[in-house]
């Protein structure tokens, strides 16, 4: 892997050189021209080389419940009544790739999640031990514990297509154009455009979702229906939990330290008094058992 990592799980600090800088990358979604053909679904799981998966119908459109380990990229739909009409609400869920990641501050495995130099947030399987912190900072409820692997799996943003300059599979093969990819920067005029445009069009409360609250995400969203991020199955106001968050900034700081400190105390003990010998131990060996 070419791409330099900026944050990684289980460290204090990051392992980026900083000789190169890299632009955040962002997926774009306009949930008002997503037709829910599903097209996005597929392509992640060719692309991926995941499994078939049998689909589960529970009085929905969707392929599933929810997200599965072998699942990465799910439609999500929601019908509402909305000023006496009927609203199909469509999302695609997946992972958020946060600007501050609750997976990589919750991980206690070192170099088991990742955040690469372009943002990208991303599960290293050699180093994973399956212990599923993961799943518990994840305000999106997204990292899932895939059984026969023993790992915790999830989109990767195709990072393996996005580092050699292709876009992922999922934005390749929507047929609506509801879907692109390119810098954060791009991405998020791109929204605004289109929220204006959706406002202009009697959507007074369009809104990009972009959340504050985990620094920002690198899949940013239309809604048409922007003050009810709910009704798409969006968090109002995600965060990284309050637990996580000590536990990253205050508490494994504070633990290294005291090892730290605990390293040089004992050093500098014996540079003062030298190594201590143990007594009754010199030339005297008459209280040596006898065989
Ligand atoms: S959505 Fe969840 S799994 Fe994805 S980067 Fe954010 S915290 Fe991690
Ligand atoms: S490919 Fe595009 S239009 Fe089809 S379901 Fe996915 S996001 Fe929606």
């Amino acid at each position: 892997m070419s791409l330099e990592i900026r944050r990684s799980s289980a460290s204090v600090w990051g392992s980026s050189s900083g000789m190169r800088t890299l632009p955040a990358v962002s997926k774009y979604i306009d949930t008002t021209t997503c037709i829910g053909c599903k097209a996005c679904e597929v392509a992640c799981q060719e692309w991926n080389d995941l499994p078939v998966v049998e689909t589960k119908q529970v009085g929905t459109y969707q392929t599933l419940p929810t997200l599965q380990a072998g699942y990465w990229n799910l439609i999500r739909f929601n019908e509402r009544d909305v000023d006496g009409g009927i609203a199909w609400l469509m999302r695609k869920d997946q992972c958020m790739h946060c600007e501050e990641p609750g997976c990589l501050a919750a991980c206690p495995a070192p170099g088991a999640i990742v955040q690469y130099a372009n943002g990208i947030v991303d599960v290293n399987a050699d180093r994973c031990i399956g212990c599923g912190y993961c799943e518990t900072g994840c305000p999106f409820d997204v990292p899932r514990f895939h059984k026969t692997t023993g790992k915790m799996a999830k989109c990767t943003l195709c990072v393996d297509r996005v580092e050699v300059g292709l876009e992922p599979a999922c934005i390749k093969a929507c047929p609506t154009g509801c879907l692109h990819f390119g810098t954060k920067e791009d991405m998020v005029a791109l929204g605004m455009g289109r929220v204006a445009q959706l406002k202009a069009n009697g959507f007074a409360q369009a809104a990009l979702y972009d959340p504050k609250g985990v620094g920002g995400t690198g899949v940013v969203t239309v809604l048409a229906h922007g003050d009810h991020p709910e009704w798409y199955d969006l968090p109002a106001d995600p965060h990284v939990p309050i637990l996580v968050r000590l536990w990253k900034s205050v508490l494994r700081p504070l633990g290294a330290a005291a090892i730290f400190g605990a390293v040089i105390g004992a050093f500098a003990h014996f540079t003062k008094y030298g190594r201590k010998e143990a007594e009754g131990t010199d030339d005297d060996d008459t209280n040596l058992p006898t065989v």
